[in-house]
């Protein structure tokens, strides 16, 4: 059996996969087991931000791999505390919680919020208002906390005490707010939900609430965090710190990793025994994540990532195709006039280049080192595509 019917044949079938087997990259690069090229604009739904096989990344990987690959969190080793160090002095945040993927992240960030409103109220303050076509992720707590019907199906029963506000729309939630409520989590862009960003006014008014009510911000970062945006958090746009924000996906350049980061004001509600991770925090993991946080923290490194997100958008939105171009930065979400955008990504496959969709839409997460000839030869493909 080849690569496609052995994972067909014994991999619970979760997934709409593109009949592709990828074999190895560099850059924004990707070959193929045949031998095929494509540009990533994709990069593994944004956990490959610094491309594939960045070789200062893969040095500190494989170094640490050498040392020590992995011990428990009864012990103390030296990449963990780096890279809460260096988190912490690049984000202003306090204190962290790691564990493996987004998903975990914000498990922590619930079980922080429900826990910090426990800790000073007592019961009866375990609501979480999140927005309508949200993502949030799979486990059963964030699939709960993800607003959107789809998903909200066969697993019953759900977590209880989430409910679901509009985007951008106040009224509805201040409607849905009450003195049962504890935290408001949001996306700053949704990414699954559409690619679609928030409006300033709106997130102002979730700050204010938040601190009038003592309520917990938490922003889910997971997609929109660590330089995909243009800044290192998306929340810099805003000119909004949330008092929980939560990452993963390109944090770890590739490998798994989660992170919930909690200001001073919440910082330690978790305290011994009330959270852990086996794998939270795992050496060989957070000696790469170090390296992707020390390379966009490298002077002109994120003007240069925001000019080139710049330099795609302005070349989308002149595509006759293209309704508009929504998101921020390296996060980009194209609105079709006539195509389907499943039909527009197995184009790009045929001609060499990979795209990703959320919902109705063509989505673009490309490495956030890509050098601008990939960027060109990439757009140029996706404009034929688009064109045709
Ligand atoms: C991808 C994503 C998640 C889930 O992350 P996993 O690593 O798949 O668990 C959660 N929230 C947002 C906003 C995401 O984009």
């Amino acid at each position: 059996m080849n690569t496609i019917e052995q994972t067909n044949a014994h991999i619970m079938q979760t997934y709409g996969r593109s009949d592709v087997v990828l074999d190895n990259g560099t850059g924004a690069t990707i070959h193929d087991a045949g031998g095929k090229t494509f540009i990533d604009f994709g990069s593994g739904i944004g956990t490959a931000s610094l491309g594939y096989c960045n070789q200062a990344w893969a040095d500190a990987v494989c170094e640490q791999v050498r040392k020590i690959q992995h011990t428990s969190n009864l012990f103390y080793h030296e990449p963990q505390a780096k890279l809460a160090e260096k988190l912490c002095a690049m984000t202003g945040y306090e204190k962290m919680f790691f564990g493996n993927s987004g998903a975990e992240a914000n498990e922590c960030a619930i079980k922080l919020a429900r826990k910090y409103s426990f800790d000073k109220y007592g019961k009866g303050r375990a609501t979480i208002i999140t927005l309508v076509n949200s993502f949030h992720g799979r486990t059963i707590a964030t699939l709960s906390a993800t607003g959107q019907d789809v998903f909200h199906n066969y697993f019953f029963p759900f977590v209880g005490d989430f409910r679901y506000a509009k985007a951008n729309d106040i009224a509805d939630l201040h409607e849905k707010l009450d003195d049962t409520v504890c935290a408001i989590m949001i996306e700053y862009v949704q990414g699954e939900g559409g690619v679609m960003a928030l409006e300033q006014g709106f997130v102002d008014e979730i700050r204010r609430i938040c601190d009038e009510k003592d309520i917990l911000m938490i922003a889910d970062e997971v997609q929109t965090g660590i330089g995909r945006t243009g800044k290192l958090l998306a929340g810099e746009h805003y000119g909004v710190q949330a008092d929980v924000t939560t990452c993963a996906k390109g944090i770890g350049g590739g490998l798994p990793i989660g992170v919930c980061l909690a200001n001073k004001k919440c910082a330690d509600v978790l305290v011994k025994g009330t959270h852990g991770s086996t794998f939270g925090g795992n050496p060989v993991v957070c000696a790469g994540a170090v390296k992707v946080l020390e390379i966009l923290d490298t002077p002109g490194v994120m003007e240069d990532i925001a000019k080139k997100a710049e330099w795609i958008r302005a070349e989308l939105a002149k595509c006759s195709e293209v309704e508009a171009v929504t998101g921020l930065g390296f996060m980009i979400g194209i609105t079709l006039k006539t195509k389907k955008a499943p039909d527009v990504l197995k184009a790009c496959l045929d001609q060499g280049l990979l795209v990703l969709t959320a919902k109705d839409r063509v989505r673009l997460l490309p490495p956030l080192t890509i050098t601008q000839a990939e960027l060109e030869e990439g757009t140029k493909i996706l404009k034929e595509v688009l064109e045709a």
